[in-house]
C-alpha cells in the first residue's frame, strides 16, 4: 500500500536524492554508535567496524549522486523521434543481511532500493540486529515517509515468509549458499529478480619471485580481517613450492604477534567469533580436515583469557587440495604448494565459488595470471577489504553469487524499464 500511494516512489529523482543526502547527514553523526553495536553483536574488532561504518554515510552520498547522474531517464533517438527510457522501481522489495558486516552490507541495499524509488522490507540477521534499527531511524529522521522503510526482525523462517510474498517484487540477499538457494527457490514462483551475494573460498597464490614478507602480511590480514569471517577471507593460500618453508616461517613470526581480544579493545587485532554454535563448526571443520596424515596445524596466536568464542587464525599444512573445497567462514586457510604455474591456476579454479583472489608476484606476471583466475575480483600484490575501485562492480562466479553488487549495479536491480515513443507506420 505504501508503495502504491507513491509517497516515495512518486517524487521527482532529485527531491529523492536530497533526501539520500539528508540521511547521510544523520548517519555522520552516528557513525560512532553503528561501530560499537556492531562490535559488540559481531565480535569484530572496533577498529575494523569503526572503519567500516565510517563508509555508511558515504554509500548514502554516492546512490545521491547516482541518481542526480540521470541513470533513471535516458533518451535514445528513434526513427520518429527520441524514445525515452525509464528505469522504474521495480516496487516493494526485500533485503536480508548476514552478521558479519551487518550495518555496511545492509546500507548498500537499503541505500540503492531507495535510490531506485522502492519501499523496502528489511530483515537483518537475528544474532546482530541492533545496527539496523539505528540505520532506519536515520532514514525516518531524515523526514522520509514514514511507510517507506520496514524492519522486521526474525530468523530464516521470518526471511522466507518474506521473499516468498508475491507482494514483494526483488529480493537483494547476503548470506550463506544454504539460504541463498531457498530464496532463489522462492523467487522463481513468480520470477521475481533476486541478487545473490553469497560465500567463497578464495584462493591467494604465491608465486616464486613474490615478495615473501607482503605475502605473508596479506595471508596473516586474510586469516583476521573481520575475525576471518569475511566472504572475501582467503580460503587455500597456493603457493610455489620452492618458496613455501620460508614464507610459513614468516606467517608464524606474524601470526605469534596477532593480539586476539576483546573486540571493543581498540588494542585488539582480532575478536571472537560470532557465536558459540559457528565457534563449534569452525573447530569440526577443522578437525575434520586435519584427520588427513601429515596434516598439521600453524596457529601461533596467544588466546586471552577471556571468555568468549576464540579461534586463533590458522594456516592447515598437508590436507589434500579436493577436501579443502568448501568455505569455512572462519579464521582457518589450507596451504597448497605448485610447481607450476598451470598447476597453480587449476587449484585456484578448481572448487564451484568464484568471488575473489589474491596473486603475489612480479605485477606484470601476476597481473596475466589474474586474468586466468574465475573470481568476481582479484588483487595483484595486496589484500584489501577495500575494494579494488569504489565504483567498480563487485562480482561474483558460480555459487558465489548471482547479479553484480555496486553502487550504480545495485540501484539498476531494484528497477524495470519502461520503454516509451512515438510510433509509425510498419
Ligand atoms: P545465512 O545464509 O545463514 O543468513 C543470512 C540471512 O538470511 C540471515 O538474515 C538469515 O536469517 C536469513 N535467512 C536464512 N535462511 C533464509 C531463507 N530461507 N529465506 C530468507 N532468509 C533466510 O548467512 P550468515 O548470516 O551465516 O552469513 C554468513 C554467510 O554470508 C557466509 O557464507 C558468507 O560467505 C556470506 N556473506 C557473503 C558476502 C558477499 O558479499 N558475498 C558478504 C558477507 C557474508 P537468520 O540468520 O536471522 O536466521
Amino acid at each position: 500500500a505504501g508503495f502504491q500511494g507513491g509517497s516515495w516512489s512518486g517524487l521527482d529523482a532529485e527531491l529523492r536524492a536530497d533526501a539520500l543526502d539528508k540521511v547521510a547527514q544523520r548517519l555522520e553523526a552516528r557513525v560512532g554508535e553503528l561501530a560499537e553495536l556492531d562490535a559488540r553483536t559481531s565480535g569484530v574488532t572496533i577498529t575494523w567496524t569503526a572503519l567500516m561504518t565510517r563508509l555508511v554515510p558515504v554509500i548514502f552520498r554516492q546512490a545521491s549522486k547516482a541518481l542526480r547522474s540521470g541513470l533513471l531517464r535516458q533518451l535514445h533517438p528513434g526513427r520518429y523521434g527520441a524514445v525515452e527510457v525509464r528505469a522504474v522501481p521495480l516496487g516493494p522489495v526485500a533485503l536480508i543481511g548476514p552478521w558479519n558486516a551487518p550495518t555496511t552490507i545492509i546500507a548498500h541495499k537499503l541505500a540503492s532500493a531507495l535510490a531506485a524509488g522502492c519501499n523496502v522490507i528489511i530483515k537483518p540477521s537475528e544474532h546482530v540486529p541492533h545496527s539496523t534499527g539505528l540505520l532506519v531511524d536515520a532514514v525516518l529522521e531524515a523526514g522520509l515517509p514514514t511507510d517507506v522503510v520496514q524492519l522486521l526482525h526474525g530468523d530464516g523462517a521470518v526471511g522466507n515468509s518474506i521473499v516468498s510474498d508475491p507482494r514483494i517484487k526483488a529480493v537483494s540477499f547476503t548470506g550463506g549458499l544454504t539460504g541463498g538457494r531457498a530464496v532463489a527457490a522462492a523467487c522463481a514462483q513468480d520470477l521475481k529478480p533476486v541478487q545473490l551475494e553469497l560465500g567463497g573460498n578464495n584462493p591467494l597464490l604465491v608465486l616464486a619471485d613474490a615478495d615473501l614478507d607482503a605475502a605473508a602480511e596479506a595471508i596473516v590480514a586474510g586469516l583476521t580481517t573481520l575475525n576471518g569471517q569475511w566472504c572475501r577471507a582467503i580460503g587455500r593460500v597456493i603457493v610455489d613450492r620452492s618458496v613455501m618453508a620460508p614464507m610459513l616461517e614468516l606467517v608464524k613470526t606474524k601470526l605469534g604477534t596477532v593480539r586476539l581480544g576483546h573486540s571493543l579493545d581498540p588494542q585488539s587485532d582480532m575478536g571472537p567469533l560470532v557465536h558459540r554454535q559457528h565457534l563449534a563448526q569452525i573447530q569440526q571443520a577443522q578437525q575434520s580436515l586435519l584427520k588427513a596424515p601429515s596434516s598439521t596445524a600453524l596457529n601461533p596466536t596467544a588466546t586471552p583469557a577471556l571468555q568468549g568464542h576464540f579461534h586463533p587464525p590458522t594456516l592447515l599444512c598437508g590436507v589434500p587440495h579436493e577436501q579443502a573445497l568448501e568455505e569455512l567462514f572462519g579464521p582457518v586457510a589450507t596451504v597448497h604448494p605448485f610447481t607450476s604455474e598451470t598447476e597453480a591456476i587449476s587449484l585456484a579454479n578448481a572448487g564451484r565459488y568464484g568471488l575473489a583472489a589474491y596473486v603475489f608476484g612480479d605485477e606484470q606476471r601476476a597481473l596475466e595470471l589474474a586474468g586466468q583466475i574465475r573470481a568476481g575480483s582479484t588483487q595483484v600484490n595486496g589484500l584489501s577489504l577495500l575494494s579494488l575501485a569504489p565504483t567498480a562492480p563487485r562480482a561474483a562466479w558460480g555459487l558465489s553469487g548471482l547479479g553484480d553488487e555496486g553502487t550504480l549495479e545495485t540501484l539498476r536491480f531494484f528497477t524495470g524499464h519502461r520503454v516509451i515513443g512515438v510510433g509509425g507506420q510498419p
